[in-house]
């Protein structure tokens, strides 16, 4: 099999970038190592910036999201027993929206198979070869070895994919940080309440509590790294969330099922290496945000638009100056994203043996963000995003 542009990975990097090349008409392959089923009902992000919400809609996978995506405009975080709330909306009118990363999914791939484009599906790639000049992408499928000869190798395939591994200095241009505890997220049939939302820091540990639509509550907890999932029963998570929640005001998180149950181990990683030859990488394969700023899936769109434009430059304009610099565009907004997912995460998590101290300069952070000036620009800037350069 032959392509212009090998994709591995069918993850919102990999999704987004084949969209934006189909527009440039470049060809391009995608290849999945899980199946279908698995990719559609994999439940993870769910919080769009403007700018992911401008990039779908001006690529045609936007319907949608223009009718069933939740407007976010103001934050809640609730500390020390009492809830506060900021706005986020900026001068320009720019908020945040709600909308399921299955669905971001669903919607790329939808596009695509109706495009009659290929995606495969129980594609693993094994093996790259030739990244210099002729790259060739050996992967298994229907029990058989294959191999996808390309112009270009894009590596979309998560932190735990190959590519990376292909990168010569990737190792020793990475850095890394891993939090002593993880998230225990529930997706639940509980229509979120309004007033019950955001974040809420407690010294039993951070509690969240966030939609996925008007019917369906997407919750969290702070929990130990090694938590199981299972130990607790739906009605001693509910118990346990109200009592993080808790501002005195007496309202409780509206309940229901518990269809989903997941655990994240929470880290920073950036990889200062994201390309070599005719391989660059992109999304989770070159970085990893703690959840608290919901910018996994928003990083992974903007790697996707500068990947795409290196492309085209390459194939289809004979310029390779955005190709060159790809690492450097994209670092230049992966950098403060991180920094500012960390920030978050510091602040709004009880850590192991946290002394009353760093719990009071938690707080003075908190309301810095909530009730100055400068401190509510600052949180309203990163919350929505940095302007892409591309
Ligand atoms: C459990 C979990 C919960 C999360 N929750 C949040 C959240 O609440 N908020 C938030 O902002 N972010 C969250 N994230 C992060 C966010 O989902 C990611 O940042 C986002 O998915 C990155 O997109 P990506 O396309 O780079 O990688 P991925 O979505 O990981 O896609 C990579 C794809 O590559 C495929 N692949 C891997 N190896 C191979 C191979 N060898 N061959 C072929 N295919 C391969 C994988 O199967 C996968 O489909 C969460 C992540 C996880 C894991």
């Amino acid at each position: 099999v032959k392509t212009e542009v090998g994709i591995i990975g069918a993850g919102p990097a990999g999704l987004m970038l084949a969209r934006i090349l189909q527009q440039h008409g470049i060809d391009t392959v995608i290849l999945e190592r899980r199946s279908r089923a698995y990719v559609l009902g994999r439940i993870r992000a769910g919080v769009l910036e403007h700018g992911t919400v401008e990039t779908l809609k001006a690529y045609g996978v936007g319907e949608r999201l223009k009718r069933e995506g939740i407007p976010i405009k103001s934050m809640q975080i609730r500390w020390n027993g009492e809830k506060h709330d900021t706005s986020i909306v900026d001068e320009s009118g720019r908020h945040l929206t709600t909308y399921g990363q299955a669905k971001v999914v669903r919607d790329l791939i939808e596009q695509r198979e109706a495009d009659g484009l290929p995606i495969r599906f129980e594609a693993a790639v094994e093996r790259l070869d030739d990244l210099e000049d002729a790259p060739k992408i050996r992967f298994v499928a229907d029990g058989a070895a294959q191999t996808l000869e390309c112009q270009f190798v894009a590596g979309c395939d998560g932190y735990h994919g190959v590519s990376r591994g292909y990168i010569p200095d990737a190792a020793a241009q990475s850095h890394l940080r891993d939090y002593p505890f993880a998230w225990f997220g529930i997706l639940a049939e509980a229509a979120p309440h309004p007033d019950m939302r955001g974040f809420a820091h407690s010294t039993r540990g951070l509690a969240v509590a966030s939609a996925r639509s008007e019917s369906i509550g997407r919750l969290y907890l702070q929990v130990p790294p090694d938590f199981d999932v299972n130990a607790m029963s739906d009605e001693d998570v509910w118990d346990e969330l109200d009592r993080r929640m808790d501002d005195g005001s007496g309202q409780r998180l509206n309940r229901g099922r518990i269809t989903e149950r997941n655990r994240a181990r929470l880290r920073g990683f950036v990889c200062e290496a994201m390309q070599h030859g005719r391989l660059l990488i992109a999304g989770d394969a070159a970085h990893i945000v703690p959840p608290s700023g919901a910018k996994g899936l928003n990083l992974a769109i903007g790697d996707a638009r500068v990947m795409a434009e290196a492309l085209r430059g390459r194939l289809r304009a004979n310029d390779d100056r955005i190709y060159a610099d790809y690492t450097a565009i994209c670092l230049r907004r992966i950098w403060p994203t991180v920094a500012w997912s960390c920030q978050m995460s510091d602040t709004l998590h009880m850590f192991p043996d946290q002394s009353s101290f760093t719990t009071q300069m938690q707080y003075q952070n908190l309301n810095h963000w909530m009730h100055t000036e400068t401190g509510q620009r600052r949180f309203r800037t990163a919350m929505l995003g940095l302007p892409y350069e591309i």
